[in-house]
């Protein structure tokens, strides 16, 4: 694919400049990954700065406006620009979550009229956080087994059951849900997707500590929770195919190549500033030698992200592509930041809230957060399976028979 801008492109990267010159006073500091790594409700200037990018199309650019996004048409080499530009300034270029990322390109694909118009505004300019009820004690890489219940009670479903790992859920005012509404139907057939708020009664939820030492997920409880038959998305019955679509767009939103660039360009700085026995680490060879295949991996993905560009561009789904990013760029980060640990020698055990962690703990907070992610979206295992079965052909795994 040829990157070179075009005249229409040289112009739109001077105007993300141009923007990025004017309003980078006002940007905060706070990343959206600051959030992910400590779940918390959004501070205003977080959403201010949010408002300000869907405003000027920087944030959910291709959402109509009739749903309160920007309403561009798609044009996959400005989102690249844009993204590249705020990455290059180092700027937040906007929240990414569960709801945003997630959530609202299935609303769009599967909603109804009043659901779009009532949750994508609210969600993109961060004023509503939502989590995700998927995983069940029972139920994780084998999600279809679910076993919630949502039993028809006049205009509504009752539900009963629970989730597990469910993140955020103890701070967001809504919830995506699968439940079971059709109990004779077969697996696939009789999953619904849900939403509703959590405050509904009957919903308990109780965090649980994960080894960041934040509590960033959750066990959810639900008892006699009524929820109105209108809180379906896609269809009763339909729900297994309208939580694929948010799938999809999670393994999206776990990885991207500027990420783990800004690591790597971030333990560049930390080797040469960092000194051992009087000299920079940057002329340690342990170090370097991790560093630069590391880096010739970061390239791959990069490349791969510009192949996965250019299908799109010529109108070709992304095929098995897009779980190749999540599999291999999760576990990229993770090697990475346990490069940075290692370049950190025995400062890089201290955790959280010791006055003589360096740059706040962080890379060993990402270094605990990025093994999560490498499970989370489906573990590596099953993006193995996957890929090995639909993109390669190879025998598939045998599989569990009811009754054996
Ligand atoms: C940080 C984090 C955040 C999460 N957030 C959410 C959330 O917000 N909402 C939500 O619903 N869930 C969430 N999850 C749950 C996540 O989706 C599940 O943990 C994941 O799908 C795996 O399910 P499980 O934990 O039940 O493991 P299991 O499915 O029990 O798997 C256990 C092990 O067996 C392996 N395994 C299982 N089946 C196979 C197979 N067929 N072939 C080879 N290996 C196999 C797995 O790879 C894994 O190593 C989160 C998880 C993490 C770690």
């Amino acid at each position: 694919m040829d990157l070179t801008d075009r005249t229409e492109h040289l112009a739109f990267r001077q105007e993300v400049r141009q923007f990025l010159d004017k309003h980078k006073a006002t940007a905060p500091e706070e990343t959206a990954h600051s959030f992910r790594l400590s779940p918390r409700p959004y501070t205003d200037t977080v959403k201010a700065w949010q408002k300000l990018l869907v405003k000027n199309g920087y944030a959910g650019r291709t959402v109509p406006k009739a749903y309160g996004g920007y309403g561009a048409e798609p044009d996959i080499l400005k989102n690249r620009i844009i993204a590249d530009e705020f990455f290059a300034a180092d700027i937040p270029q906007g929240l990414y979550s569960q709801g945003i990322s997630m959530l609202v390109p299935t609303l769009l694909e599967h909603g109804t009229e009043e659901q779009k118009k009532t949750w994508i505004g609210p969600t993109i300019r961060g004023d509503v956080m939502w989590c995700q009820g998927y995983s069940e004690p029972n139920s994780g890489s084998d999600l279809a087994s679910l076993q919630t219940s949502a039993i028809e009670d006049g205009d509504d479903f009752l539900i009963n059951g629970s989730k597990i790992w469910t993140s955020s859920a103890h701070i967001t005012p809504m919830i995506f849900c699968l439940v079971r509404t059709e109990p004779d139907a077969s697996k696939y057939q009789g999953i619904s997707y849900l939403i509703f708020p959590m405050d509904t009664p009957g919903i308990d939820v109780r965090p649980l500590q994960t080894m960041t030492g934040h509590p960033s997920f959750n066990e959810v409880f639900f008892t006699d929770v009524r929820v109105p038959k209108n809180a379906v998305v896609g269809g009763r019955g339909n729900g297994w195919k309208v939580a694929n679509s948010t799938l999809k767009h999670e393994r999206g939103m776990l990885s991207n190549a500027n990420g783990s660039l800004e690591r790597l360009n971030k333990i560049s700085t930390l080797l040469k500033k960092e000194m051992l026995d009087g000299r920079p680490l940057w002329e340690n060879k342990n170090l370097t030698d991790r560093f630069v295949s590391l880096q010739a991996r970061v390239q791959a993905m990069r490349f791969h992200e510009m192949r996965l560009l250019t299908r799109t561009k010529d109108g070709k789904a992304p095929g098995l592509g897009d779980m190749i990013c999540k599999l291999l760029g999760c576990e990229l980060n993770h090697q990475l930041d346990a490069l940075a640990i290692d370049a950190l020698g025995e400062i890089g055990v201290l955790y959280d809230g010791i006055p003589s962690a360096k740059e706040d703990g962080i890379w060993q907070q990402w270094y605990m957060y990025d093994l999560g992610l490498i499970i989370g979206g489906g573990t590596a295992q099953i993006q193995k399976n996957i890929i090995a079965e639909r993109g390669l052909d190879m025998p598939r795994e045998p599989r569990h028979q009811k009754g054996s």
